[in-house]
This record gives C-alpha cells, sequence and structure tokens, in this order.
C-alpha cells in the first residue's frame, strides 16, 4: 500500500499495490505537468482526505477527470475508463510519499500523436 497528497497536503489519498514502472506521455498537458502515471483500478485508490479543495480539468475528449488542489497546484491523479471499459486511477507516482522515482521504469506514451 502507497500513501501519497498534495503539496499542501489537503488531498491525500492510499493506493493498493507496488508501482514498478510509470507512463510518460509526451501529450500536451503530461508534458507540462511532468505526471509519472501509475494505472491501477479505481477500487484501488482512496481518497482519505476532505474533496473542498479537490478541482478538475478536463480537455480534448473529456474522458478522463485530472484532479488537483486548488491550493497548492498539485496533481495528485486522475480518473477516467480504460480502453477495456474499467474505471480506472491515474496516479502521479511523484506524489507518492515512500517512492524513490529514479528507482520506476519508465515508458514512453506517445500521447501528442494519439
Ligand atoms: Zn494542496
Amino acid at each position: 500500500m502507497q500513501k501519497g497528497s498534495c503539496h499542501c497536503g489537503q488531498i491525500a489519498f492510499e493506493v493498493d499495490g507496488d508501482v514498478s514502472q510509470v507512463l510518460e506521455c509526451n501529450c500536451s498537458y503530461c508534458s507540462r505537468k511532468g505526471y509519472l502515471l501509475w494505472f491501477v483500478p479505481r477500487a484501488s485508490l482512496r481518497i482519505t482526505s476532505s474533496t473542498d479543495r479537490m478541482s478538475t480539468y478536463q480537455f480534448n475528449k473529456h474522458v478522463i477527470s485530472h484532479h488537483f488542489c486548488a491550493d497548492c497546484g498539485c496533481a495528485p491523479f486522475a480518473f477516467g475508463v480504460s480502453p477495456q471499459g474499467e474505471e480506472t486511477a491515474a496516479v502521479n507516482a511523484r506524489c507518492l510519499e515512500t517512492v524513490a522515482l529514479d528507482t520506476l521504469t519508465r515508458i514512453p506514451f506517445d500521447g501528442r500523436s494519439a
């Protein structure tokens, strides 16, 4: 189980599972945010804080809800539906508390051309 949060801590969460590889997408949004995305079933992520300060950004086809903290601006996760129709959470590994980012295998994803 991994714990994560935004910078100021108003959004906190727990995720079941072990992160070993992350997807590094080059689309216009992910490249600006610097996301390192770890995909898990939506049910594996539990928000353990209030969501009062959680804002949502959507673009393009509006199928992914990118959640971020309205105060500190950090974006710990996004929710969407996989191509197989499963409710999915994309966790930003940069917002996990105990993960050593340099140990993760980064898988490039060409979202810019998608
Ligand atoms: Zn925050």
